[in-house]
C-alpha cells in the first residue's frame, strides 16, 4: 500500500462540488486529496491530461491569473462509474520522462497555507486575495513515490466544496 498524507484542500479551492482523489486500487485505496471544483484538461498527443483545482476566494497572482491549489498529470484516464450522480474516473499518475516533467507535479505539503502573506487586490470591483505563488512548488519527492500509481477520482456534485 502506498502511504500518502491526506490533503484536505476544501477550504482553499472553489466550492461547488466535492472531489476526492485516492491512490491505489480497491482495498488498498488511500484517500489523498479532498477539494472543491476540479479541472481535467483534454489529452495531449500522448494521452496525458492535467488534473488541477483553482484556489477559492477569487485568488489570483499579481497578473490577475487564477491561482492553483495543485496540479499534476495523469495518463489513461477513463470513466469508471456513476453511482447516484457521483462520477468516478480512474487513471495513472503520469511517469516523468524528463527533468521538465518532474516540474509538472505541483502538490502542496500538508498544512501549507497558500494564503499566508497574501495581499488584497483593490484594482478590481470585488476585492480578492493576491497570493505569492501562482501554483505550489513542485513536490519531486512525492512525485517519485506516486509516479505510475493508480489514481481514482470521484466527483460528487451534491456536496459543497
Ligand atoms: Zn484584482
Amino acid at each position: 500500500m502506498t502511504k500518502v498524507e491526506h490533503l484536505d484542500l476544501k477550504d482553499i479551492t472553489r466550492p461547488g462540488a466535492r472531489c476526492t482523489i485516492s491512490i491505489g486500487k480497491n482495498q488498498s485505496r488511500v484517500k489523498w486529496i479532498t477539494c472543491g471544483l476540479l479541472d481535467i484538461s483534454s489529452p495531449d498527443d500522448y494521452g496525458r491530461r492535467t488534473v488541477a483545482a483553482r484556489m477559492g476566494r477569487g485568488a489570483t497572482d499579481v497578473e490577475e491569473d487564477s491561482a492553483w491549489a495543485f496540479s499534476f498529470d495523469v495518463i489513461a484516464l477513463e470513466f469508471e462509474s456513476m453511482w447516484n450522480g457521483d462520477a468516478s474516473y480512474k487513471a495513472y499518475i503520469a511517469i516523468p520522462h524528463s527533468d521538465w516533467d518532474y516540474d509538472s507535479f505541483k502538490v502542496p505539503l500538508p498544512g501549507h497555507d497558500p494564503f499566508e502573506g497574501s495581499e488584497t487586490c483593490t484594482r478590481c470591483s470585488e476585492p480578492h486575495p493576491i497570493v505569492q505563488k501562482y501554483v505550489p512548488d513542485s513536490n519531486i519527492e512525492l512525485y517519485k513515490r506516486l509516479a505510475g500509481q493508480y489514481v481514482y477520482i470521484t466527483v460528487n456534485p451534491h456536496e459543497e466544496g
